[in-house]
């Protein structure tokens, strides 16, 4: 039978079984890739969110807007001009506790990300004051994965306003210049309901003081 086989049809044979073949082994590579990417992306979403960094060496940026806290934030900056101790550093600290929860945006993270100090911060926005806080632990300290919680980023100020002396390798507090391009993290805007001492009206959406107890934009009664 093969002897009855022409060169034409030998080469014909040829062709379709290498198109055939080429065909079978495009499709397992195919195969290969997706299921690759299937696990990929699988595995990705199985995983906890990643934790924040720790650093010894952290930066708080914090903004603020409106005369007031303008005012306030200028003056608690120079009354912190200089921090040489443990003792300065919890005074700072809990004084930008006390004034964080009206802040707009915020960061916290390695010092690392902000290599020009707390004087440099990156943000487009004109206008309000950015206050730049750079704690340093003698141990590593927790940072905040998710900036626009200010819940979140106040709870980091709070553990340096509880610094003892063997905590304490230095701290910097002063008002931020600003600029788009600075070589620092962009600041989040912080969500409202995040607001140290707010809620948020499951009617509207508007945040607003926690012991209210009608929503003030919509009148919402909250539920007890
Ligand atoms: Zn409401």
């Amino acid at each position: 039978m093969v002897s009855g086989i022409g060169i034409g049809e030998l080469v014909v044979i040829l062709l379709i079984l290498l198109v055939v073949g080429g065909g079978l082994v495009g499709l397992v590579v195919l195969g290969i890739v997706l299921s690759r990417r299937g696990t990929e992306n699988g595995g990705a979403s199985r995983e906890a969110p990643p934790a924040p960094a720790r650093a010894r060496d952290v930066m708080f940026f914090l903004r603020f807007e409106g005369r007031d806290d303008e005012t306030y934030v200028r003056d608690l900056a120079a009354r912190h001009a200089t921090i040489r101790s443990a003792t300065q550093a919890r005074e700072a600290a809990l004084d930008v506790v006390r004034a964080a929860p009206t802040a707009t945006h915020a960061f916290c993270g390695p010092a690392t990300a902000a290599p020009n100090g707390p004087g440099l911060a990156h943000t487009g926005l004109s206008g309000g004051v950015v206050l730049g806080f750079l704690v340093r632990g003698t141990r590593p300290l927790d940072t905040v994965a998710d900036d626009s919680s200010l819940t979140s980023v106040v709870a980091e100020l709070r553990k340096v306003s509880a610094w003892v002396d063997s905590d304490f390798a230095g701290a910097e507090l002063r008002l931020a210049q600003t600029a788009i391009d600075a070589p620092a993290p962009p600041l989040a805007a912080v969500r409202k309901e995040t607001r140290p001492g707010h809620q948020l009206c499951r009617y509207c959406g508007e945040a607003f003081l926690a012991h209210d107890t009608r929503c003030p934009n919509c009148g919402g009664r909250v539920s007890a």
